[in-house]
């Protein structure tokens, strides 16, 4: 096992694991964090500061499964200390590699900041398929990370708070949770060391589905500028645009069928072994059905089935979200891309090179590091909740119930007027947790999307939003760096 400190990151760093070869995702993050970097007014050092990894540690771990002994990579980067806890999501994943959760953790820091969540940024990835092992044996190394992860201090709610990402859910996370109560019994606060766990266990009505809902809110709000739309030579309003969706996990499935709620056609969506097609919509609900009942997509008799899934994502449409992993548009596929709008929903779904291509054809970028901040966001929310032990709505739900109850009385006895029983239910009561984290989520969503809107508008140099994003999350992070004393 070794553990290693890394104080700065640059364009290529040393490290890669496993003799992998080395990714270019992490090349991708700092080459756009150069270009926005030159849109502040911050030294040098204080830029690769912003820049560093802070801590990455790297793991060997044993492991028996029915195949016998194998021995487990694993990571946890944190890439920011400069707020504390450190916070990201674990993946399970068969590629992934040093560089790949160094870049993970960086836009998580990024991400984090745009929408003012007071957290550092981190990540962690065992690697392996999880379709290769049993669920005991899936528990078992995710356990082993976990004690791994607190023999060095790299998880608890005050240091590092994981949460769920690509191959891992609630269940993974109240493992997590478990293991680290077991090792902390006198921490009263032990159950904010991880997020996403399920509702019965500490976590927070509204977390699983809160990346896709977040994706909406963004997605809407882009769509509600008229300015913007026109530009694309397309109405203002996600109603009746037609969508095509990459990956049908927690971010896809949810990304979709929020999108179809909200008025948007869903034409395709791609898995990793081909997808489905129907010009005139999908219904996503049915077509998890059948995905639950047959293990896959393909198939389904609702929509024709197309066994190149990367075609589908050339296929004609107004809005293209990639929510399955990094580095899918490329220089090569970028030119072929028919969307008006791309949408990131994974993480580094579009290299630099692509994006470039996609400007130039005038496509709107709508960035991962803001539109899947819904995740995180929520997370926020099931931290606060487990450090206060008391669910949202707790204390004031009825009373509030009672209070508007009160005033309607009040005004039908002032103006005559009666109110209908729809009427009474729409404004008397108070909120629950749900409609509570749905409705933080959406202001969070709002709120950011304009800002870096405002931060375009500031400054007429910034050339889309993910400049204005990283230029907002640099400044976010730069001062709190200044105030802290650490570059006076
Ligand atoms: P997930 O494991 O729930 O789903 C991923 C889906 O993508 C799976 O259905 C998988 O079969 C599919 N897939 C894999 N390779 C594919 C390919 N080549 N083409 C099409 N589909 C493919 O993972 P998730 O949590 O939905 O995460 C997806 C992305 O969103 C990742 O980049 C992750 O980092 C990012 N993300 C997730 C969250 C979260 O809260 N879960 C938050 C922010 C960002």
């Amino acid at each position: 096992m070794t553990v290693k400190s890394a104080a700065k990151s640059n364009h290529s760093p040393e490290t890669t694991s496993g003799g992998k070869p080395k990714s270019s995702f992490f090349e991708n993050v700092m080459l756009s964090f150069d270009e926005a970097a030159q849109f502040t007014s911050h030294p040098k050092g204080l830029l690769d500061q912003i820049k560093a990894c802070n801590n990455v540690l790297y793991l060997q771990f044993p492991t028996k499964t029915s195949r016998g002994w194998e021995v487990i990579e694993a990571w946890r980067v944190e890439h920011s200390h400069h707020k504390l806890p450190a916070k990201g999501g674990i993946r399970f994943a068969p590629h992934t590699d040093q560089e790949e959760v160094c870049a993970l953790a960086a836009l998580m820091t990024f991400k984090c900041a745009i929408v003012d969540v007071p957290f550092g940024g981190a990540k962690g990835a065992i690697k392996i398929d999880r379709k290769n092992y049993t669920e005991e044996e899936l528990e078992r190394i995710t356990r082993r990370y976990t004690a791994e992860l607190i023999k060095r201090n790299c998880i608890g709610p005050a240091v590092d708070v994981p949460a769920p990402d690509y191959g891992t859910g609630p269940k993974e996370m109240a493992w997590i949770a478990d293991t680290y109560h077991l090792m902390n019994q006198e921490n009263i606060d032990a159950l904010g060391c991880v997020t996403g766990k399920p509702v019965s266990q500490g976590g927070i009505d509204g977390r699983v589905e809160a990346t896709g809902r977040g994706l909406f809110f963004g997605l809407r709000e882009a769509c509600s500028k008229a300015d913007d739309m026109k530009k694309l030579g397309l109405e203002p309003g996600l109603e009746g645009k037609r969508v095509i969706v990459q990956g049908f996990g927690n971010v896809g499935y949810h990304a979709a069928k929020f999108c179809m709620e909200g008025g948007a056609i869903i034409v395709a969506i791609a898995e990793w072994n081909g997808g489905v097609y129907n010009p005139a919509g999908i219904d996503v609900n049915l077509l998890d059905q059948f995905r639950r009942e047959t293990k896959g997509i393909l198939g389904y008799p609702g929509a024709e089935t197309v066994t190149d899934a990367m075609a589908l994502l050339e296929m004609d449409c107004d809005i293209l979200i990639p929510a399955a992993l990094e580095n899918q548009i490329t220089k090569d596929n970028a030119p072929r891309i028919k969307a008006r709008i791309v949408a990131e929903g994974a993480n580094g779904p579009t290299t630099y090179a692509a994006e470039k291509i996609l400007e130039k054809k005038g496509i709107l970028m709508l960035p991962d590091m803001y539109l899947n901040a819904g995740g995180v966001t929520v997370s926020y929310f099931e931290w606060l909740k487990n450090l206060s032990h008391v669910s949202f709505g707790r204390m004031d739900r009825r009373y509030r119930d009672a209070t508007y109850t009160n005033i309607l009385k009040a005004l039908e006895t002032g103006t005559g007027k009666t109110f209908t029983d729809s009427e009474r239910q729409a404004i008397a009561h108070g909120a629950d947790e749900k409609t509570l984290v749905n409705s933080g989520l959406e202001d969070t969503m709002i709120l950011s999307y304009n800002q870096m809107r405002e931060e375009m508008r500031r400054d007429p140099r910034i050339p889309n939003l993910r400049m204005a994003a990283y230029v907002n999350a640099i400044n976010k992070v730069a001062q709190a760096y200044l105030e802290l004393g650490v570059f006076p």
